[in-house]
């Protein structure tokens, strides 16, 4: 199709400014919601390449815009998709995709420290809670997430009654949870309701606002070498770091500090560009998705490698230890009396921000306990840290620590 006119730039922003992360059982109806909400689910791995971020399969951004014709109604497309009226924009928002299997808790853990919302997913075709939903509430709470939008999915697949009676269990689960949410039906994949669901989310998950006076902490997320093999070595990229910003900001040209870095010490490298899935920025907020171009040496970064670092303002991070002592937590009603308990000799799985270490018991002192790291961690004194053990051939939450 040949343009005759120049294409008028879309009226939205460059960075997301908020995290939502998508939680519940694996059988809710995630992927088909993060449809609904965001027109596809992006996983196209040249795509990944050729810009050089952090789109992969978990993610994804949509905008969300209100029409000025038909009352409250929102959708993700710039057009309202009832009386074609062109959309206001309300903000740009990323999705954070936990794995809802079993096995994956650990994953959804690290997950949850890029998240500020979430969205708690319901299967009406289900009773409620299944064994993931109390899981995953339990991971976010812990994480101080206490901006929650609840979808009841699938309600086509049930009856009115049904629906209803599904609707009173959930609301029974979040009140002895004491978690205030609204709760939406919907039937993503038919797109029913998702206006509401849009509203709720703009009301309820309010995006996290930038201090400029805290210096830049962030969490990074996943890592790469963006480079195609045979590159020549003037022409190569950096390593690229993906992740969120907690705090602060970042601009390209910062010196910025990476903890625990390598082999236990900290590294300190340069912000050569800055990206998201919808272009570069000379500057990051805190909020949604970004990929950090780095002077570091691309073979560093690969497959995740810088997955679970810490990223700040040069001085300001915590020195890598091998050492936690943590004073313990356990969750409420979560799991067995049986796993309640932990022992000299143990193995356990912490997950620190985004990073996910096993950590061997070295000593037990009433609620408080050391344990040695099999690899170096970066954390604050006073810290949230999750504690998964293995229990029936798999990692479970069964507690929060409190870094000493
Ligand atoms: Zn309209």
């Amino acid at each position: 199709m040949k343009k005759t006119k120049k294409e008028k730039k879309p009226d939205r922003d460059v960075q997301s400014s908020v995290n939502i992360g998508l939680i519940g059982h694996v059988d809710a109806g995630k992927t088909s919601l993060v449809e609904a909400l965001t027109g596809k689910w992006v996983d196209t791995h040249s795509e990944e390449l050729k810009r050089g971020i952090s789109i992969r399969i978990g993610y994804a951004d949509a905008n969300f815009y209100k029409c000025p014709n038909c009352g409250t109604y929102f959708s993700v497309e710039e057009n309202c998709p009832k009386c074609k009226a062109h959309g206001v924009f309300q903000r740009k928002v990323s999705f954070v995709d936990a794995p809802g299997h079993e096995t994956l808790m650990t994953t959804m853990l690290s997950g949850a420290a890029l998240m500020h919302g979430a969205i708690l997913v319901v299967a009406a075709n289900e009773d409620c809670p299944q064994a993931q939903t109390i899981e995953h509430l339990n991971a976010i709470k812990m994480s101080k997430i206490d901006q929650i939008v609840v979808v009841q999915n699938k309600i086509d697949l049930v009856t009115k009654d049904e629906a209803l009676k599904n609707y009173a269990q959930i609301q029974k689960f979040l009140k002895s949870y004491s978690v205030s949410a609204p709760v939406i039906p919907t039937a993503a994949h038919l797109k029913v309701n998702i206006s509401a669901l849009i509203e709720a989310l703009e009301t309820h998950i309010k995006s996290p606002l930038l201090d400029e006076n805290k210096p830049l902490k962030m969490y990074c997320g996943r890592s790469f070498d963006v480079n195609i093999p045979g590159t020549e070595i003037d022409k190569m990229f950096g390593g690229v770091l993906g992740g969120t910003i907690l705090q602060g900001s970042v601009k390209v040209g910062d010196a910025i500090e990476i903890s625990p870095g390598f082999d236990g010490k900290k590294v300190i490298t340069t912000v050569c560009n800055i990206s998201t899935a919808s272009g570069k920025l000379d500057f990051a907020k805190p909020g949604g998705l970004i990929a950090i171009e780095t002077t570091l040496d691309p073979s560093t970064t690969q497959n995740d490698q810088m997955k679970g670092q810490l990223i700040g303002a040069v001085g300001t991070l915590p020195e890598p230890a091998k050492e936690i002592e943590l004073e313990v937590h356990y969750m409420d009603r979560t799991t067995s009396k049986a796993i309640q308990s932990i022992k000299i000799g143990e193995s356990l799985v912490l997950t620190i921000g985004t990073m996910t270490s096993l950590a061997i018991v070295k000593k037990v002192q009433g609620n408080k306990i050391s344990a040695q790291l099999k690899k170096e961690a970066s954390f604050w004194k006073g810290q949230t840290i999750a504690i998964s053990k293995q229990h029936e051939m798999r990692w479970r939450l069964v507690a929060y620590g409190i870094a000493q």
